[in-house]
């Protein structure tokens, strides 16, 4: 079948040669998808069961570090450092209750927060940023430099990568109504050092503040971007390969799509194609889907 000029324009605006393969040998790039067919109800990870939709949040913001003043962070510890002071490891102050936070008591418990130590070594948390009613939610990995240094989930060249696979189906990271803007966010607030990947005992720590995330919004689909985000939130160690064209969902019923990781995509840009073909099948599950 012939792709349309609206699908061309698509592809092009993702960077995206029309005359690449695709990877799907039975669905062309925006073809009905059979939901029901590839429909696959996949085991939840705490962040998920967290991510019910919960009442209202409370009045009595708490925060969920129990020793805020022991470890200098940041700009902090580098100081420390350059006069040949080693800072105290960070404490590990374990989040056992599902957060109630509304969004400014939540940022700034993530702000705060010395839960791991992870927060030795940063510059800033990264929160999120996005429409905080977004139908489409998104979940990256962890802080890399950029972000470390700028405070916003997907800078640079994967941010601008971002940006245009977004626009290619109708999406933005700039302001506009909660079915146009998304809601960006990373399983990990705190960049880990020389990027490596978040150990689980960090992901644990971290787990709380995403689910509240994703309570908060109440997305009507999550993306999964790269392999940790979508092993993460399934609770699974499938590769990424299995995880890809399926819908999963999370115990509150919420569909999730995985997908590559933008930063994977500038290293390997003939998979752009197969990244195509998880934004046709999210946008099918959404049109599928009740408001
Ligand atoms: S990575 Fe998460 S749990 Fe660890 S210090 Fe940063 S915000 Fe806290």
């Amino acid at each position: 079948m012939r792709w349309s000029e609206r699908q061309l324009a698509m592809l092009r605006e993702m960077g995206i040669p029309p005359f690449w393969p695709q990877a799907r040998a039975d669905a062309e790039p925006g073809a009905p998808v059979a939901v029901a067919e590839v429909a696959q109800v996949a085991t939840v990870a705490q962040v998920a069961q967290l991510a019910e939709r919960t009442p209202p949040p409370v009045e009595r913001p708490g925060r969920p570090t129990a020793a805020p003043t022991a470890v200098p962070s940041g700009g902090a510890a580098a100081a420390l450092a350059s006069r040949g002071v080693a800072p105290a490891p960070a404490p590990v102050v374990t989040i056992s209750q599902p957060l109630t936070l509304d969004w400014p008591a939540l940022r700034q418990a993530v702000q705060a927060c010395q839960a791991c130590g992870l927060s030795a070594g940063r510059t800033q948390t990264v929160f999120g940023v996005g429409h905080e009613q977004a139908h489409w939610m998104l979940v990256g990995e962890a802080p890399g430099e950029q972000e470390d240094r700028q405070g916003e989930p997907f800078v640079g060249r994967a941010g601008q990568l971002l940006d245009r696979m977004l626009h290619a189906v109708g999406l933005t990271r700039s302001e506009a109504g909660p079915e146009q803007q998304v809601y960006i966010a990373n399983v990990i607030k705190c960049r880990p050092p020389a990027n490596r990947n978040p150990q689980p005992a960090e992901v644990a720590q971290c787990a709380p503040y995403l689910a509240r995330q994703l309570a908060l919004v109440q997305p009507r689909i999550v993306l999964a971007m790269g392999r940790f985000a979508a092993q993460t939130l399934l609770k699974t160690d499938a590769p990424i390969g299995r995880l890809r064209g399926q819908v999963h969902r999370l115990d509150s019923g919420v569909p999730v799509i995985v997908t590559y990781h933008p930063a994977y995509l500038l290293r390997n840009p003939a998979d752009k194609a197969l990244v195509w073909d998880d934004l046709c099948l999210a946008r099918e599950v959404m049109a599928q889907s009740p408001m």
